[in-house]
């Protein structure tokens, strides 16, 4: 007999685990990444920085040590 094993896997199937909120889109998702956004929000962020990162680097800006966050 193994109950603990039945419990256990009974309190896995508990969707209170899927209450984060993605603060970028809104979307309910069982787990958020920086910045409380879900990870297709993330990937935008970051493609949002990668662009500010191209700008300054065509700028000329380089000598400039990179902020700390
Ligand atoms: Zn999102």
């Amino acid at each position: 007999m193994c109950m603990a094993e039945v419990a256990q896997s009974e309190k896995g199937e508990s969707n209170s685990e899927l209450a984060l909120e993605c603060d970028g889109c809104g979307a309910h998702v069982d787990k958020l990444f920086q910045r409380n956004l879900c990870k297709t929000c993330l990937v935008q962020s970051f493609r949002g920085v990668v662009q500010v990162i191209d700008y300054y680097r065509a700028g000329g800006g380089g000598s400039e040590p990179a902020p700390h966050s």
